[in-house]
């Protein structure tokens, strides 16, 4: 995203934008001609700028507390810049997350001693405030864990019971658990990999419905596997060639290959990706883009204003308006993003 923003602010220099308040040269969205409807399968996701904002509520416990040693706004801090790095392993997949509003206890209660990565997660659905701002609720915490934990492919579900045996009361949701979580936060352009931006941003990948890149979920059929790094799920099936390792949903980091940062989401899990998010009915598109010049490919935001626009292959995706008309080149600006 950040490649093609770049690109554009240089092509932009050269095209004077229209703004919205400039009349005589605006079309709006509802002239635009809705044939053929917007496919997400035809797409090439990888040219896809997807300005739709998938925001995160991250809560914290007493124990992290006590952890950065009662000192709330160092835990703030930890946060923000856990998810700063999370965002940019997004970014490389054109996909928007941010935090939108964290929880940090200062005072005991809350959770017992004990619990695994699940039991935190059921009970974590079922206490977590409805109303707390952000779609995905994440529970981050520097309990030794074992792990993390994520409900999948509930990004716009609601919570509601989880109906397992031994977990009354517990709810299943766009909930995760990220556990064995460290005080210091690398940033991704100092290390190629780090557990707290690792775990965050694979129990993410499950809410939005990612599987495991070892599980037979892949390919063109979705039936093939991404890597050898640990036993199949779902069966037993071929694996992508070229093979792809090291990959963000991958457990590689059990073998010598390990995950690296660099491999991203991978081409499949990336697709599939950003196919959830551009699906997902739960995530409005709130920007405005303001379009002018020559535009190739797909554009979505809730809201496009078009100026002397010249295209001849051009998707707007705007509340589903679609429209086709031939040649390449882009340059647009988003204006008022979901995301802080
Ligand atoms: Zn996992």
């Amino acid at each position: 995203m950040k490649g093609i923003l770049l690109q554009l602010t240089l092509f932009m220099a050269l095209i004077p934008l229209c703004r919205v308040t400039a009349q005589g040269c605006l079309m709006t969205p509802e002239m635009i001609v809705s044939d053929p409807p917007f496919n997400p399968a035809n797409l090439e996701f990888s040219k896809m700028p997807l300005d739709r904002c998938l925001t995160i509520y991250a809560e914290t416990d007493y124990f992290t507390y006590l952890a950065f040693g009662g000192d709330k706004a160092a835990v703030a801090n930890w946060l923000k810049a856990i998810y700063e790095q999370v965002a940019l392993i997004y970014a490389a997949e054109n996909v928007t997350i941010s935090l939108a509003s964290y929880y940090i206890p200062d005072t005991s209660g809350g959770w017992s001693d004990g619990l695994s990565a699940i039991d935190l997660m059921y009970q974590f659905g079922g206490v977590v405030k409805e109303e707390a701002n952000g779609r995905v609720k994440m529970f981050i915490t520097r309990r030794i864990l074992g792990g993390g934990n994520a409900w999948q492919n509930e990004l716009c579900m609601n919570s509601r019971p989880a109906n397992v045996v031994n977990y009354t009361g517990g709810y299943r949701g766009p909930y995760a658990v990220c556990g064995n979580m460290t005080a210091h936060v690398t940033p991704i352009s100092e290390s190629d990999f780090s557990w707290n931006i690792q775990v965050v941003s694979h129990e993410l990948g499950h809410v939005i419905g990612l599987k495991h890149t070892h599980s037979c979920s892949y390919g063109p059929n979705f039936d093939m596997a991404v890597d050898n790094c640990y036993t199949q799920q779902g069966g037993s099936c071929d694996v992508i060639t070229p093979v792809e390792n090291s990959t963000i949903m991958s457990y590689c980091h059990f073998t010598s290959l390990g995950i690296s940062f660099e491999a991203g989401f991978g081409t499949y899990p990336g697709n599939q990706l950003r196919a959830a998010i551009m699906n997902a009915s739960c995530l409005v598109m709130d920007e405005m883009a303001i379009l002018t010049g020559e535009l190739n490919g797909i554009i979505a935001a809730d809201s496009i204003i078009l100026s002397d626009v010249q295209a001849t292959n051009l998707i707007l995706k705007a509340n589903t308006l679609t429209i086709e008309t031939g040649e390449l080149y882009a340059t647009f600006e988003v204006m008022n993003s979901g995301c802080q």
